[in-house]
């Protein structure tokens, strides 16, 4: 165990930790202790024993707790009461277990009723303890008790469990008690040392539960860290209409808006807030339920509240998430987070938690997780489109999406399976239905809030996601829902507007937002606080546009091999295969000369001025042959040759493992012609674009897959030559550069030798991941799936860097490269450019740019500028 000044995470777990410096702050926090995620983790590698002393510790720590407050554990007058809580390292909301009211039995429950002259009170207190503790500990079917419950309400004739008075309470405790003992043969603990060892062992256990197994899995948490426990005195929300228990965000979860947001419940627990059986009432008046927020409720409480927000957002420098409870009028903080917000409202409350100098700028810039960003450049609904609403509930998740209508998470899952987009409805969801959210493109649920499960979990998976859309009514046998006349099945298409709260029939067509306003800034401060470049890897026009327009400073990489498949390019291309000899070959190619100047002299003048890497041609040449018989029979026609010489040369090219054949720099030796008219086209598009521009054009050229220094300088003597051939026909004088990519161990290996005939390396870390694993990266996912089930490898190497293996090969290039070539630029241009983490280690390893899709420019931008923070 740790005091509570301490506040480590690891240990206390996020709860625990945050508690500790709430009381360390001086805030109004229930007082307890917290056992840490060691002993979780001894608990579970020690075949469920604690470590020695921990009991003594425990029984200790709690009477000295309940001292102070003057109570008694297990006796009267006036009964101490705790409640015992899960906390993970990081938020795992929902996904382990938590008992509240323990230390009730009957003794007990008496006494709490005569202290507080409320039996009504008690005995509520004791009844969810029961039920708590029942289907947690005990493992008694949640059902049998909600059933017992439904039963009570129905005999009373009322409809929520608030309006129960103290006799059907007490009758309900009783079937309760009945009930466990029928179903265990073994009657309810009357003892409160054996209840809360009970409830300890089970919040430790619940770390391994199907929910936060998967949860882990899906939020890559190590499954090593384990749960701390806190426990902590109780306070009562459901004490009296003078009591509630409640959610605030200090701003906006989904707009980021400077207001405190959140709901809460009069005269309730926790668990009925998250769980979203009961509707809770806004803090603020919202205009639909007048007279109830707790603004107008409970002033005074209200009032504490959003002046302890400020404090606890000045405190943690980041917006809040706060759960709380006022006790018959007063206020008690039970958690703060940090949190979850859509991605919009992250970098509005950065910019303005910034702006208001509670954070610094680089602060802001590190508050914002790039790889969210993605979600901004996601399209939203053509304001355009015709939209016929089918139900409105509450805008939980901002975002839209569209997809057919599934209504269990598991034919979520498979739908995902098969590559197709699906819309989950729900009643409500609970933990277990994680993997079908995740599937899912949105989710909507007809009972719930702002703050139910599935609200919290859609903004966290950035998904649009409409709660409490209570028109709608789910026939789960007939797999179809109806609201109003409009029956949708299984299979129809939806469109959801999570900002507007719009359940859409149809597919609808979506639009780009235009990114401004606090992006712009956010960006701006991003770009100010990094040291590497951003460029995209582009091919043509359309992506130099989107590149620019995400804030690329340049192009990293051009593959030029789609200019071969422009216009009639491929029918040239195929006859430049065929042609019998070099001299036809470089014939048919001049052919193609203009296609590739006009395309490079369109992209130097988009780029004005940018740098601009183009690619020699890199796939092996049978790739732009046909592949089946009957289009082979049918080209051979067009280009008027017999089917048979196409089929001999098709076969005269073929290779066992073309990744690994006749590609890359090869292929510039083998038809240096092809590599020829490819450096003439860029230098004279060069001299031509950057005639019609102030800006100068400084083309680089970049030689792929190479092996040996040998191969690299002889094809830069040639490059060079044929440069200064073209720079001295047209009387100029530009400058050019020429690259390699490094995506061979060998390049790797020997980089010092090559670094002599480069001015600069691009890790082409596709290839690189490739060739360095010995895994083929088009079949990579058949095995590496597995891998990863099995816990051989975190991550999928092809997505992020592999660290250890490709990432030293690339150290150990960098250091090569520079120590034979001092100031040679050095990139990586494979997929991982674009990849936060892996952009951090080429930080760490001072290269000079990432090159990423443009869809990922501005992961690239803030990511490389959280690198270098
Ligand atoms: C690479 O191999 O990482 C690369 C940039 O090129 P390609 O993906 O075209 O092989
Ligand atoms: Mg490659």
């Amino acid at each position: 165990m740790t005091p509570q000044a301490a506040c480590d995470e690891t240990l206390l777990g996020g709860k625990g930790a945050s508690l500790a410096e709430m009381s360390r702050v001086g805030l109004p926090v229930p007082p307890g202790f917290t056992i840490t995620t060691q002993v979780c983790r001894a608990y579970l590698s020690t075949g469920r024993t604690y470590p020695e002393g921990l009991r003594e510790e425990v029984e200790t720590s709690l009477a000295a707790v309940a001292e102070a407050a003057g109570k008694t554990f297990g006796a009267g007058p006036d009964p101490f009461l705790v409640s015992v809580r899960s906390g993970a390292p990081v938020s795992m909301p929902g996904m382990m277990d938590t008992i509240l009211n323990l230390g009730l039995n009957d003794e007990t429950v008496e006494a709490l009723a005569d202290r507080t002259g409320d039996a009504r009170f008690a005995y509520d207190s004791y009844r969810r303890f029961i039920q708590m503790y029942g289907t947690v500990v005990i493992g008694v079917e949640h059902a049998l008790f909600e059933d017992i419950l439904d039963e009570a309400r129905e005999a009373a004739g009322v409809d929520r469990d608030d309006r129960l008075d103290a006799d059907a309470l007490r009758a309900v405790v009783a079937r309760y008690k009945q009930a466990i003992e029928t179903d265990m043969d073994d009657p309810f603990p009357q003892d409160v040392h054996d209840q809360l060892w009970g409830a300890i062992g089970a919040v430790l256990e619940s770390w391994n539960n199907p929910r936060a197994v998967t949860f882990r899995a899906l939020h890559a948490i190590p499954d090593e860290w384990g749960t701390a426990v806190t426990v902590q005195a109780m306070v009562f929300g459901n004490s009296g209409d003078n009591s509630a228990t409640g959610v605030a965000f200090t701003r906006h979860p989904s707009t980021g808006e400077k207001r405190v947001f959140g709901e809460y419940l009069v005269n309730a627990q926790g668990e009925d807030v998250v769980a979203g059986l009961r509707t809770p009432d806004p803090l603020l008046p919202n205009g639909h339920q007048a007279g109830r927020s707790m603004s107008e409720h409970m002033p005074e409480a209200f009032t504490q509240l959003v002046q302890l927000g400020d404090r606890l957002e000045a405190h943690f420098g980041d917006m809040q998430d706060i759960e709380f409870t006022v006790d018959d009028g007063r206020l008690w903080l039970l958690q703060t987070r940090a949190g979850k917000r859509t991605v919009d409202a992250a970098i509005r409350i950065a910019v303005d938690l910034a702006g208001e100098g509670t954070i610094a700028r680089d602060d802001a810039v590190l508050h914002v997780d790039p790889s969210s960003l993605d979600k901004l450049l996601h399209p939203s609904i053509d304001p355009d489109a015709k939209r016929q609403l089918f139900a409105r509930g509450l805008p939980a998740s901002p975002g839209a999406a569209a997809g057919t209508v599934v209504f269990s998470s598991a034919a979520a899952e498979t739908a995902m399976g098969e590559g197709r987009p699906v819309i989950l409805v729900r009643p409500e969801t609970s933990p277990d239905d994680i993997h079908g959210m995740a599937a899912a493109e949105g989710i909507v649920t007809t009972r719930g809030g702002m703050t139910s499960h599935a609200a919290v979990v859609a903004r966290g998976m950035g998904k649009p996601a409409i709660t409490a859309a209570s028109a709608i009514r789910i026939d789960p046998d007939r797999r179809s829902m109806r609201a109003g006349t409009v029956t949708v099945r299984e299979g129809d298409w939806l469109t959801l507007d999570g900002a507007a709260g719009e359940v859409l029939l149809g597919q609808l067509p979506m639009v780009q937002r235009p990114l401004s306003g606090d992006f712009a800034t956010l960006m701006e401060w991003a770009d100010g606080a990094r040291r590497m470049a951003v460029r995209a890897n582009a091919d043509g026009l359309t992506d130099a546009e989107a590149a620019l327009g995400f804030g690329a400073e340049g192009i990293g990489l051009v593959r030029t091999e789609n200019i071969f498949l422009e216009g009639d390019g491929l029918q040239v291309m195929r006859e430049m295969i065929m042609a019998p000899d070099e001299r036809a070959r470089r014939f048919v190619l001049e052919r193609l000369l203009p296609v590739h100047r006009d395309n490079f002299v369109s992209l130097f003048e988009k780029m004005a001025g940018l740098p601009v890497c183009i690619r020699l041609l890199d796939p092996p040449l049978h790739e732009f042959l046909p592949r089946e018989a009957a289009e082979l029979d049918r080209v051979a026609a067009e280009m008027g040759l017999p089917a048979d010489e196409l089929r001999r040369r098709a076969d005269e090219l073929h290779e066992i493992n073309p990744m690994l054949g006749n590609r890359g720099a090869r292929l510039a030796i083998c038809y240096p012609e092809i590599a020829e008219m490819q450096t003439r086209a860029v230098i004279e598009a060069a001299i031509i674009a950057g005639r019609r521009s102030d800006a100068p054009v400084v083309p680089e050229i970049v030689v792929p897959l190479v092996a040996y220094y040998a191969e690299l300088r002889h094809l830069r003597e040639r490059i060079d030559a044929i440069a200064a051939d073209v720079k001295a026909r047209h009387g100029s004088d530009i400058k050019h550069l020429v690259g390699c990519i490094i995506e061979l161990p060998r390049a790797a290996i020997r980089a010092d030798l090559i670094a002599g005939a480069a001015d600069f390396f691009s890790f082409g870390t596709n290839d690189l991941t490739q060739t360095t694993l010995g895994i083929s990266r088009d079949d990579a996912a058949h095995f590496l799936s597995r891998y990863l089930t099995e816990g051989i490898i975190e991550r999928d190497p092809f997505i992020n860097l592999d660290r250890e293996g490709v990432g030293e090969v690339i150290r150990m290039a960098t250091d090569k490269g520079r120590g034979a070539h001092p100031g040679i630029v050095t990139a990586i241009t494979g997929e991982h450019g674009g990849d936060p983490e892996s952009i951090a280690f080429c930080e760490q390893i001072g290269l000079d740019y990432v090159s990423c899709s443009p869809y990922r420019v501005p992961v690239a931008r803030l990511a490389a500028a959280q690198a270098a923070i």
